[in-house]
């Protein structure tokens, strides 16, 4: 695959304001914030989409939402939150880089546009 900018993000070559890292992910604030709380959680693994996961990533894709759970209750969202995960042109992915956005601290209108 190609490289993205969250590659970049991963080895340092791009500055982020990261907020978590371990062995398996990197979570850092979204550069243009739609809510109070927006922050990207990112396997360090390049899986281009959620399309492209497979069974062999079942534990990674798990992790990544026990990882948002616990940064919402780091950044205080205990009234809850959102979580997204935009996938391919119709889903308004715009970085082939699968990431789960996390979305808080205000009150979310549902259906998205
Ligand atoms: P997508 O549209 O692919 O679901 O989400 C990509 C997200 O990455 C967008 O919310 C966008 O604001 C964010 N983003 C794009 N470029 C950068 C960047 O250089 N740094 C950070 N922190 N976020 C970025």
């Amino acid at each position: 695959m190609t490289d993205t900018l969250f590659s970049k993000i991963i080895r340092r070559e791009i500055p982020a304001d990261i907020v978590y890292e371990d062995d398996l992910c990197l979570a850092f604030r979204d550069i243009t914030p739609q809510a109070p709380v927006h922050i990207l959680v990112i396997p360090k693994k390049p899986i281009p989409k959620l399309a492209d996961a497979t069974p062999e990533d079942c534990e990674l894709l798990g992790h990544l939402l026990l990882t948002v759970k616990e940064i919402a209750a780091s950044e205080g969202l205990t009234n809850g939150y959102r979580t997204v995960i935009n996938t391919g042109n119709d889903g308004g992915q715009t970085v082939y880089h699968l990431h789960v956005h996390l979305l808080g601290g205000r009150s979310l209108s549902w259906p998205p546009g």
